[in-house]
């Protein structure tokens, strides 16, 4: 396991709390095993090298505690935007279970990425932060049919798993949702799709599920996900080119339809969309035009 050297662990989140009322962004790992072949992660934008190769943050607890003793604002502490916190080396480094040790102790919230079940194991944890502070668990489904999800994420759990992981923290008293990101053009852009990911969420009890219903393709990732393609789907890459040329935010073709379709199936569900209400839903807040109509 490969060492880097930094000196620090948490940045203060550029986007004001406004993605998921975050407000410290924090990676414990450098890299993912997981494999997904539209990673994000892999533009070149994030400068990182071999990324399917896991490294870990020297001395990266013990900044970090220095770090929590020293914020004056108690926010919510995201793990795992750019590395899921619980790849495949945590069950034996268990650096995000201690780290979440050190939430608890300084009395901050949490925010979790994860595609993996590994994640069950901190609901010890994860409760007793949520006496304190808030807690937000959000598990990437992409789509509902495993043979698919092997394929597009090779290394990651199954969604069935991943629909059970999401019904277990529920039933554990944690707030879980589904981030339905991405959306893959020609694969899973489909009415079949959406449908089954809201059913299936419902029946796991989510709390949300939030899509922006298309994908990233950025330099380096769009290398990656093109190469992956013309070994599984030959001739898919044309059309990707063919539709979205250089362009970085690709979004489905069908975008108004399949969002208006997710919008009205998720409201009919109590399954809510909108950013602003899963952040007053999860800090349990009341938002601003609801307390005016009260006033
Ligand atoms: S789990 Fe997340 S970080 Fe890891 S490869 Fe998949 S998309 Fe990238």
């Amino acid at each position: 396991m490969e060492k880097i050297k930094t000196k620090t662990i948490m940045t203060k989140s550029e986007e004001g709390n406004r993605w998921f009322g975050i407000d410290y962004h924090m990676n414990l790992y450098k890299g993912c095993s997981f494999g997904c072949i539209y990673c994000n992660s892999r533009c070149e934008a994030y400068r990182i090298d071999n990324f399917d190769i896991i490294r870990t943050k020297e001395n990266a607890l013990e900044i970090l505690e220095e770090e929590l003793k020293s914020k004056g604002l108690k926010g919510v502490v995201s793990f795992g935007a750019l590395s899921d916190p619980y790849n495949i080396e945590e069950e034996k480094l268990q650096l995000t279970r201690n780290a979440l040790k050190l939430i608890l102790k300084y009395g901050f919230g949490v925010s979790i990425d994860t595609k993996s079940d590994l994640i069950l194991r901190d609901i010890d944890l994860l409760k007793e932060i949520n006496e304190k502070n808030s807690v937000i668990i959000k598990i990437s489904i992409t789509t509902h049919d495993d043979a698919l999800a092997k394929k597009i994420e090779p290394k990651v759990i199954s969604s069935t798993r991943r629909f059970a992981v999401v019904k277990e923290l529920i039933n554990n008293g944690i707030y879980t949702g589904i981030l339905l990101n991405p959306v893959l053009p020609f694969l899973t852009d489909n009415e079949e799709t959406i449908l089954n990911i809201i059913e299936k969420g419902k029946e796991a009890g989510t709390k949300f599920i939030y899509t922006k219903m298309g994908m990233t393709l950025r330099t380096n990732q769009r290398d990656y996900y093109y190469g992956a393609l013309d070994q599984l789907y030959p001739g898919l890459k044309e059309d990707y080119i063919a539709v979205y040329g250089k362009r970085h935010i690709c979004n489905t073709l069908q975008y108004r339809h399949l969002f208006e379709l997710f919008l009205n199936k998720c409201s009919e569900n109590h399954i809510l969309t909108d950013m602003d209400a899963i952040i007053a839903d999860y800090k349990k807040v009341i938002p601003k035009n609801e307390q005016i109509s009260l006033f």
